[in-house]
């Protein structure tokens, strides 16, 4: 089988491949971890040098109202809503996923006071767990993590449930539309975390029924690092959003001082105060890469990267145990193998240039951006990996160091 062949062959069909450079990836590397962190773009630069040396440097305080920086919240919500289809007015762009995600739970316990359940995952990213406890400590709630399929754990007790819509480890893709109208038939609230799915498929939060999401713009949006995250709050629940990180962004009357809180209508309840002004606007460059882009394009290149690198990687590196489902349907953009010394592994790819991540225990993860990731990348990065297994070298001793980050 030659790889290289095969895929150059599918760049010179790929519709998206003239995107590639838009972005800056230093020479030498391939990278498979805009799941994790999003690249450069030219466009993000470039709005957080104006951002920086015009609006901050010359306009100082006159840019809160004269380069828009108050009105950036929900500004960048409705540029972030089409990505995800959410109607205008219904995505702020605030604060941090967890920080959000606090927020959210809040919100809910509140329009369920009879109902002091959280349902979640028990596979969900940590701080999701982390966040849905610290949530139910305060609430006086209980959180319940459902070990099989989520939608068997509803009960009448169950206030919110919060589903990954893309599981961090395993790539495995929720069913929204699904789950959203059985969590709603139990009485209870449908939270979706869109960290792994925003940028990377197509997400229909209006259409599915969701009823609350969170989400993220520095993995698949490519905002930057710490950018800030989003909320989602279906229409229905526009004017009864209740949330304890009561500050004066929040309020429905920010400049007029007053001694007491007054939310705000609509999403905007979900702001809390002063946001990150670069970030905000580095995110805003890196959104204008977005615009033309179709969300079914950048899917359907997503699903037959990850289909051809499960295919080259089983041809060539029988050692490692396939970790995503195997219809592409089911998955989302990116694709894990298992192997007992994952992180070594890991390691040697990177010190070749091929950056992957590694998440505990055993789980080599590899994330796959359509905007500029090419076909003949995904086969070099397959052929690395190869060379890795094959030579050994990932027992080297200095690839078992770990670092704080993984
Ligand atoms: C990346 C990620 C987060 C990160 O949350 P922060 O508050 O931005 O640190 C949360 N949840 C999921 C599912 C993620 O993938």
């Amino acid at each position: 089988m030659d790889l290289i062949a095969d895929a150059r062959a599918r760049d010179a069909d790929d519709p998206l491949a003239p995107r590639r450079a838009r972005y800056l990836i230093p020479e030498g590397v391939i990278y498979l971890d805009g799941n994790s962190l999003g690249p450069a773009s030219h466009a993000a630069l470039a709005a957080l040098e104006v951002a920086a040396r015009q609006e901050w440097a010359e306009g100082l305080i006159r840019s809160w109202n004269a380069a828009g920086w108050f009105e950036m919240p929900l500004a960048l919500g409705d540029r972030i809503g089409r990505l995800v289809g959410a109607g205008a007015g219904s995505v702020a762009c605030c604060d941090t996923i967890s920080v959000n995600l606090y927020k959210v739970l809040h919100a809910c316990l509140a329009l369920r006071p009879d109902r002091r359940v959280i349902l979640a995952e028990a596979t969900s990213f940590p701080t999701d767990l982390y966040i849905a406890e610290g949530v139910c400590a305060a609430a006086g709630a209980r959180l319940v993590l459902a070990e099989g399929p989520v939608e068997a754990a509803l009960t009448d007790e169950v206030a919110a449930m919060l589903v990954n819509h893309v599981d961090y480890r395993s790539g495995a893709l929720r069913d929204m539309a699904g789950l959203s109208a059985a969590a709603q038939a139990a009485g209870a609230l449908a939270v979706w975390d869109l960290s792994h799915s925003a940028g990377a498929l197509e997400v229909a939060l209006d259409r599915d029924g969701a009823d609350f999401a969170v989400g993220c713009t520095y993995k698949y949006l490519n905002g930057g690092p710490g950018a800030p995250g989003f909320v989602y709050a279906a229409a229905r629940h526009h004017g009864s959003i209740r949330q304890p990180v009561s500050g004066w962004w929040g309020h429905a009357r920010p400049f007029a001082f007053e001694p007491g809180y007054a939310a705000a209508e609509g999403v905007k309840a979900f702001l809390a105060g002063t946001q990150p002004v670069l970030s905000m606007r580095t995110l805003a460059g890196a959104l204008e890469d977005w615009e033309g882009v179709g969300m079914a394009e950048v899917r359907a290149k997503s699903r037959a990267m990850t289909e051809a690198f499960i295919g080259w990687v089983e041809a060539v590196c029988p050692e490692l145990e396939l970790g995503s489902p195997r219809e592409a349907a089911a998955r989302g953009s990116q694709v894990s193998f298992r192997h007992a010394n994952g992180y070594e592994i890991m390691q040697a790819l990177i010190a070749r240039g091929v950056i992957g991540d590694f998440r505990a225990p055993d789980v080599l993860r590899f994330g796959f951006a359509p905007l500029y990731l090419s076909f003949e990348e995904v086969a070099r990065a397959v052929l690395a990996l190869r060379e890795v297994l094959a030579s050994g070298e990932w027992r080297e001793a200095r690839f078992a160091e770990r670092g704080a980050v993984t």
